[in-house]
């Protein structure tokens, strides 16, 4: 006999909407009896309603979630990403012209597996174009304000790789829909207490509107609270503050200039003095964000950056406290944490959504039907754990190869602030591009391509001259190099200007 299972999710922001709609879809709720999800959701505690910039791989969880894109599009306000823009990262303005590069989410242009990396890094250093701009076609196009795909492309599918710029609330609301639509129940109300059993479990959760809840799995998505696994079940807290030194931000919404101010398909993340500001193009207003340690500046100097930022820009600001770190535990016994819960870094290179699809993903994959439902526990804990180190040392790459001559940024690069882990690959990147065996793909939400986008857009040297013999087919790439400018030509003319595709998707509304 087939046991029962429920579920029961704390939480109705993204992590607790993505939750319940991809186990529910993964699980089969509608079709499955046995099986029930409730999400449990607090009417007064808002959402953080932040995060509007996201990472290729949403595309595959809205496509498997059964969303129509065009729709979704609409309903969430979005507009095409397809990497960042870092400005003003490398060296501080006034140094000269203002240094930025592009980190594309289209990985180098490879041929038989051949890696045009070396070849760019033999090039004259003065001549070369960018990085970004000699291996993909993808730099071009941005720069271009045009989009990654057609308007008669099939959904979440298009010539280059693309992820989106949304609404964070209106996210969280796409996604209660096609939750309930696929058979979770919602609650609204709190979680007063939950008590636990004497073996550390969670026994019952009391809510003050529904009395007693009961649950095989208890999902914690309520955010920053961490109502079950940190007040609750005390999972320790690890920081990755002593790495990376950003806690704060302060955010708003700003108008565009004129209404047909072109709409950037990429973010753009500006330097400053103590952290870095994001500036993302929805359709209707940018989000702007200034992010920022609070040992090295105080929160007027935050506010003052922001709104210079803007421009004189009348904006209403908002201010988010955060500390960067994860619980080495996010699964307890019979309660797992998916979200802020279980762990934040910062906004750099939006990675709090990925987070959330992939122990979503790990949780549908690792479901105990049957058996102890703490069975998965330790396996989710290592590869959680492993995913948020992974991403520690690539963000702190961003901080740890700046020239800036602020407290903040000499601070990062004191090898004291630098995991071991990237000290070691650096030293070899001195010798060698980053491979592929430098990372277990598994584990990583950042390949080796990506690393090379940031080393060689902060002007990393990796000397390969001694070397120069294993490179004998120079002749090879510089037709690869030219074959990606002349397509980069043609993209630049056929691909639809970006605000032009999204004003087109939202007329057929
Ligand atoms: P929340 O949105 O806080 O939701 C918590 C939910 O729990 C709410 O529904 C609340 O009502 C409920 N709740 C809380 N307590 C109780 C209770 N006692 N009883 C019942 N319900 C309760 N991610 C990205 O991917 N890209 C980005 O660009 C990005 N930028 C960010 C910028 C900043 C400054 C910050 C702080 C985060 C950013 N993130 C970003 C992360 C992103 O915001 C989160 O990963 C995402 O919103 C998920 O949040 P959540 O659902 O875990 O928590």
């Amino acid at each position: 006999m087939k046991r029962g299972r429920s579920i029961l999710i704390v939480g109705g922001g993204t992590a607790g909407w993505l939750t319940a709609a991809y186990l529910a879809k993964a699980l089969r709720i509608g079709e499955q009896a046995h099986l029930s999800i409730t999400v449990l959701e607090s009417p007064e505690i808002g959402a953080i309603g932040v995060g509007e910039a996201t990472f290729p791989t949403i595309r595959n969880t809205l496509q498997f979630l059964g969303i129509d894109e065009a729709r979704f599009i609409r309903q969430t306000s979005a507009t095409f990403k397809q990497g960042i823009r870092f400005v003003d990262w490398a060296h501080a303005p006034g140094e000269g012209r203002r240094h930025s590069f592009f980190h594309p989410f289209e990985a180098p242009f490879s041929t038989d597996g051949v890696s045009l990396a070396p070849y760019w890094l033999l090039q004259d250093e003065a001549t070369r174009a960018p990085f970004a701009e000699a291996v993909t076609i993808q730099a071009r196009v941005a720069d271009a304000a045009r989009a990654p795909k057609r308007p008669h492309e099939s959904d979440f599918a298009g010539p280059l790789n693309y992820a989106y710029h949304f609404d964070a609330a209106k996210l969280a609301q796409v996604l209660a829909e096609r939750a309930q639509e696929l058979g979770v129940r919602h609650l609204e109300g709190h979680v007063g207490e939950a008590v636990l059993d004497e073996t550390g479990a969670i026994a019952r959760i009391v809510s003050p509107e529904h009395g007693e809840l009961t649950a095989d799995l208890y999902i914690d998505c309520s955010g920053f609270r961490a109502e079950l696994i940190g007040k609750a079940l005390n999972a320790p807290f690890k920081s990755a503050r002593p790495v990376l030194f950003a806690d704060r931000a302060v955010a708003c919404r700003a108008p565009y200039d004129r209404p047909d101010a072109p709409i950037q398909s990429y973010t753009v993340a500006t330097a400053h003095e103590a952290g870095w500001l994001w500036d993302i193009g929805l359709s209707g207003a940018r989000g702007v964000g200034c992010v920022y340690s609070s040992d090295h500046i105080d929160d007027d100097r935050a506010e003052a950056i922001l709104r210079a930022y803007v421009g004189g820009a009348e904006v209403e600001t908002r201010r988010l406290t955060f500390e960067a770190g994860y619980r080495q535990k996010q699964w307890i016994s019979n309660c797992v944490a998916v979200g802020l819960s279980a762990g934040f870094l910062e906004p750099l290179e939006s990675t709090g959504v990925v987070l959330i699809e992939a122990a979503v993903a790990m949780i549908a994959e690792l479901f105990p039907h049957t058996g102890p439902v703490s069975a998965p526990a330790r396996r989710f804990n290592e590869l959680m754990a492993a995913r948020y180190e992974n991403i520690i040392v690539f963000l702190k790459l961003h901080y740890a190869l700046s020239r800036r001559p602020e407290r903040f940024w000499r601070e990062n690069t004191n090898p004291a602030t630098i995991p071991e882990r990237l000290q070691e690959l650096l030293e070899q990147w001195r010798h060698r591009p980053p491979a592929r065996f430098d990372f277990i793909l598994d584990l990583e939400t950042f390949a080796f391509f990506n690393y090379q986008y940031i080393l060689y857009g902060m002007g990393f040297p990796t000397d390969l001259a001694d070397g120069a013999d294993e490179f004998p087919d120079a002749a090879g790439a510089a037709k690869l190099f030219a074959k990606i400018r002349g397509f980069a030509d043609r993209a630049t003319q056929d691909l639809p200007g970006h605000r032009d595709l999204i004003a087109q998707i939202n007329r057929f509304g």
